[in-house]
């Protein structure tokens, strides 16, 4: 029955909508062709996935994140049937509720081995959205084609991180009768072992009774998180994350509480935090389960598992097989896998299955499980989306992002 439960990721999706009218007009003589999309696929650096549907909106907008001192190249196939275009950048902000684009950047590409390459620097001051616009000939957009679109970058923050337990509400345990101090001190061991390469610098745990107030968090009351954000309240409880709260390290926060408000989800995570300094991006845990049975403990092991694959989905890694859910949130079809090529995929949560009809559509992955005996060739990697049984770990590649994703990671 364990191996049916879910380890959710947080795709990121950013539907700012910009009125043409507000622009902000730069002074230049130079054409700025601002993006005409409403902006339903973004880019985070490194993801090998095929972001099919990004490649296809680039020119009339998608969003990047990017972070302060981050070096980055955007490229794709070139299109010999056109001139190459210029790839416009604008910075994304808000002002009495309206979006405005500010252009930051008119980059003109380099061709190499027939694909266009787009360099820049980022020097904002923290991390930030910004869009993009493709210009053909005149003002008019690219009329090209994008293929094979690819994001990449490395930054100026360390390749190393900390880690801090933040217990939420009264501990209630593990089957296997461990302590919060014990749980913790095993988490870190466990964080050491499997990010091989990666330096763990320091290890904290605190109450949030400490951080937020006994009135919003009291110890001695089990705390059943929600699986959603309602108006202001984040997911990601800014309350327990916010600057003011951290000391003097930035480490990466593990929200550990009694159980998530959802069935069968053992932890969630953002794809791609962009900070560990700035409130309002953790990873979420808890010690027990809602199951079609009742509410189950759990072990250890499982839960430092899942915390271990959601930080890997903190750090900008996708699940081996995307489940249904993933490419519900994503918008995009194409990203059926992470794209890396040490990582298998799951056949059999094939495209057909994974868009399925009427109820099959939610989370193929968890219901082919929960419905035959069937097994996979990414079971044994740790961010296959399911708990499993196996002995799991990152593969190279994905140690590989993870450190040039760190130093993007504002920490
Ligand atoms: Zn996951």
């Amino acid at each position: 029955m364990r191996k049916n439960f879910l380890r959710a990721i947080l795709i990121f999706l950013v539907s700012f909508f910009l009125e043409a009218c507000s622009y902000f007009d730069d002074e230049s003589s130079e054409i700025t062709l601002y993006p005409d999309g409403q902006f339903a696929y973004g880019l985070f650096p490194n993801d090998a996935a095929l972001n099919d549907s990004a490649a296809a909106q680039l020119t009339h907008g998608i969003i990047l994140m990017v972070s302060p001192g981050g070096n980055y190249e955007l490229s794709f196939d070139a299109d010999t049937s056109f001139d190459a275009p210029e790839l416009q950048l604008f910075r994304i902000y808000s002002k009495n509720n309206t979006s405005y684009g500010k252009i930051v950047r008119r980059i003109s590409p380099k061709t190499q081995e027939g694909r266009l390459v787009y360099q820049f620097t980022c020097e904002e001051s923290k991390p930030y959205y910004w869009a993009t616009s493709l210009r053909g000939e005149g003002k008019s957009f690219y009329k090209g084609n994008v293929k094979n679109l690819r994001f990449e970058g490395e930054g100026i923050y360390p390749e190393s991180f900390s880690i801090r337990v933040i217990q939420t509400g009264l501990y209630t345990g593990t089957t296997d009768s461990l302590s919060f101090e014990k749980l913790s001190a095993k988490i870190f061991e466990k964080f050491k072992s499997y990010y091989k390469g990666i330096k763990i610098d320091t290890f904290y745990t605190v109450t949030a009774e400490n951080l937020a107030g006994k009135n919003i968090y009291p110890s001695e009351k089990a705390q059943t998180l929600p699986y959603h954000s309602d108006g202001e309240k984040s997911m990601f409880f800014p309350e327990l994350t916010s600057a003011e709260n951290k000391d003097e390290s930035s480490a990466l926060d593990l929200i550990l509480a009694h159980r998530i408000d959802a069935l069968g989800i053992l932890g969630y995570s953002p794809l791609f935090g962009i900070s560990m300094s700035d409130s309002g991006a953790a990873v979420v845990l808890a010690t027990h389960v809602a199951s079609a049975s009742g509410i189950l403990q759990l072990h250890s092991d499982e839960i430092i598992y899942t915390a271990i694959h959601e930080s890997g989905h903190f750090f900008g890694l996708r699940h081996t097989t995307a489940t249904t859910s993933d490419l519900l949130s994503g918008s995009d079809l194409s990203n059926l896998e992470d794209g890396f090529e040490d990582t298998p995929f799951c056949e059999k949560t094939i495209l057909g299955k994974a868009l399925g009809k009427g109820s099959d559509a939610w989370l193929p992955v968890f219901r082919l499980f929960a419905s035959a005996s069937v097994s996979c060739p990414d079971e044994t990697n740790i961010m296959y989306p399911l708990s499993s049984e196996h002995e799991q770990s990152f593969s190279s590649e994905q140690l590989k992002t993870i450190r040039k994703n760190l130093t993007l990671i504002k920490h």
